[in-house]
């Protein structure tokens, strides 16, 4: 039997911080909430689980997404309300000049918004509250509440209101944004980081009238027929590598424009790597020619920590098991790039997972 041993760093609000947000939202507050750029699940539930939360407590808050979200998170409650950074600028920076409270919600470090909005959120001169849970969170926020062994920001979301006495504020809208996120981040329950804590939350969002069954189909069974054949490409693209128990997909912009891709259909694909027989490390590299990167996300099963991976190779960061980064190469360079580098991680690719 092996053991794992992962080290969760986790940045509490202390009972003072408690009081004086009590305090702060005493009086309605405008509020902006920004989840991180090409939002997922997790960030824009938590981000509208917020949204409601402090309209019900009669504040002022405006969702500001720094770019557009998949469709199939766009039947979440108050999702038309939210406003993009990008296309929606003047209203955007307006929304946030008037702020006194900025929530950072699913990322740690300003960069994950954009150049643009990066540069309009360094000269806010409010309160900045951060909920997260990924790794080496900046030090920018006043009231910081980062806890990596949670599965995502939502159940950190519900944790926050248990915090301020409010989890009776929940409600159906709120439970449902909640529970989207929670869903999507544990992968519908099953990553390592689905505790039973997070089915007592669970049950708690269904009882307060999140409907699950409604909510999974919302999310994927929504599938357009071009993703799918999208899915059947990554499909038959896909490499392993079974001496370095590494699986990877890659997809050229002709790739995506053949098969009509949309924004979001592409997520998830990488986990059909990580569920090849003894398969630990999974990559999928995605060509973005208009932004002249090449999107990675990596994903992994035990010890070997793919935020490491992506923090010194790939310009990313995330989660031990599941990060994304980018490469400025051309698509063949960054897979030349990839196979030159994994064979000195083949100690730690074949010791990483035991059955
Ligand atoms: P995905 O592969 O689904 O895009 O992201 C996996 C995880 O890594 C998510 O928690 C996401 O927030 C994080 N992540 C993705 N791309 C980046 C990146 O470029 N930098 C950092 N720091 N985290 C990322
Ligand atoms: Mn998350």
């Amino acid at each position: 039997m092996k053991y794992t041993i992962i080290l969760y760093i986790c940045t509490l609000m202390n009972k003072s911080d408690i009081k004086e947000i009590k305090v702060l939202f005493a009086t309605p507050q405008n509020v902006v909430i920004v989840p991180h750029k090409n939002p997922d699940g997790d960030a824009i539930g938590a981000s509208l689980a917020m949204y409601h939360y402090l309209k019900k407590k009669g504040h002022h808050p405006t969702v500001v997404s720094p770019n557009d979200y998949p469709n199939f998170l766009k039947w979440l409650p108050g999702s038309k309300d939210a406003l993009k950074f990008d296309m929606q600028n003047r209203q955007s920076k307006k929304a946030i000049e008037e702020a006194s409270v900025i929530f950072i919600l699913d990322f740690n470090a300003l960069n994950r918004v954009g150049d643009d909005m990066q540069n309009t959120l360094q000269e806010f001169k409010g309160i900045f509250m951060m909920i997260d849970h990924h790794q080496q969170p900046e030090d920018f926020a006043k009231y910081l509440f980062s806890d990596t062994s949670i599965c995502s920001t939502c159940q950190m979301v519900y944790h926050y209101l248990e915090k301020l006495d409010d989890v009776e504020v929940i409600d159906k809208d709120i439970a449902t944004c909640i529970y989207t996120g929670i869903m999507t981040d544990t992968g519908s329950f099953r990553f390592p980081s689905t505790t039973s804590e997070t089915h007592r939350i669970v049950a708690d969002l269904i009882d307060k009238g999140a409907d699950n069954a409604k909510i999974y189909n919302n999310v994927y069974d929504t599938n357009s027929y071009g993703s799918l054949q999208l899915l059947g490409k990554a499909l038959t693209n896909l490499v392993v590598i079974p001496e370095l128990k590494t699986a990877y997909i890659v997809l050229s912009q002709a790739e995506l424009d053949e098969f009509d891709f949309q924004k979001g259909d592409t997520e998830g694909i990488v986990n059909y790597g990580l569920s090849v027989e003894d398969v630990i490390f999974a990559a999928i590299f995605i060509e973005d020619v208009e932004q002249k990167i090449i999107k990675i996300s990596f994903r992994s099963k035990g010890s070997f920590s793919v935020n490491k991976f992506a923090r010194k190779h790939f310009n990313g960061g995330g989660h031990d098991n599941a990060a994304g980064g980018k490469s400025l190469l051309s698509l063949e360079d960054t897979i030349t790039k990839f196979l030159n580098i994994i064979p000195k991680f083949k100690k730690e690719l074949l010791t990483s997972y035991e059955e």
